[in-house]
């Protein structure tokens, strides 16, 4: 059976990863980016050069109309994808709650929650049995932030996560009748440049100590998981969540 994959946010970091990973478990790789398009051409020629298939596609995937015409262009491409990673997210800098703009928590809320149910209900059209098609799989990117509340960090970040984990549970049931799974994974603190986007770039070194494995994770090691949750392998687990954290 063809695969086709769509990771939001593939650029660089997990996402990049997810990419590369996928392209060498033979699936065609939609490489969603938002800004850089060379770091997502960078990802797209390595594939290729490897062997295998893949586009760039810009979209703000928390904005619907991109989101449809993305779809649409990965259609015209690809035909209807089979799987689906909600990678895309963003971090702005560490603060207390007390200090924070409303500004601020819905550009969280947008980027993180938003971007997720769009493509996610855009992938459901694509893939379920209800509209015709084959099934498919979709893996939420959360993060551990989701459970232990990221205070005096990012507590908008940690409740997008949170929200996104129950996303990943309600749907999961709403749809698992209809040949698609739904899991999420919770990556610890892992060396992206996210964390210079939340304004600490050595925050993974920092904080290396307090993980029980005395070290950060690589976007590999999430990419895996990631991929495992997507395929046959993992047939019978939906709704269900994978932490990547070295022990935290
Ligand atoms: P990253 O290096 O900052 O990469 C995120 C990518 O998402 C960027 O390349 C960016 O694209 C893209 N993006 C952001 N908003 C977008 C939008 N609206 N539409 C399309 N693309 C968008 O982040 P990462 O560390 O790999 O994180 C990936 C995911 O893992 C995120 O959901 C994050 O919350 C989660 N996570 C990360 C960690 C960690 O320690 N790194 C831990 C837990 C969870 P452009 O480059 O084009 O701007």
């Amino acid at each position: 059976m063809n695969k086709t994959i769509l990771i939001t946010g593939a650029g660089r970091g997990i996402g990049a990863e997810v990419a590369l990973l996928a392209a060498k478990k033979g699936y065609n790789v939609c490489v969603n980016y938002l800004k850089n398009n060379e770091t997502a051409n960078d990802v797209v020629n390595k594939i290729i050069q490897d062997g295998g298939t893949a586009i760039a596609y810009q979209a703000d995937v928390s904005v619907e109309k991109e989101v449809y015409s993305l779809f649409e262009n990965i259609e015209k491409d690809f035909g209807k994808i089979t799987a689906l990673v909600n990678n895309a997210g963003i971090l702005e800098r560490q603060s207390r709650l007390d200090d924070l703009s409303l500004e601020r928590f819905n550009n969280i809320i947008k980027s993180n929650i938003i971007s997720c149910f769009l493509c996610s209900k855009l992938a459901v059209k694509q893939m379920s049995t209800k509209y015709g098609g084959a099934g498919g799989a979709i893996v939420n990117v959360s993060s551990i932030a989701a459970v232990t509340g990221a205070p005096n960090e990012y507590i908008d970040y940690a409740a997008t996560k949170g929200a996104i984990e129950s996303l990943t549970v309600g749907l999961s049931k709403e749809v698992a009748s209809e040949r698609i799974r739904v899991n999420a994974v919770r990556p610890g603190f892992i060396y992206t440049d996210i964390h210079a986007d939340g304004g600490e770039s050595n925050r993974v070194n920092r904080l290396a100590e307090t993980i029980p494995m005395k070290r950060g994770g690589l976007p590999s090691e999430v990419a895996n998981a990631i991929i495992w949750l997507l395929s046959e392998e993992a047939s019978f687990s939906t709704g269900t969540f994978i932490d990547i954290t070295g022990g935290k």
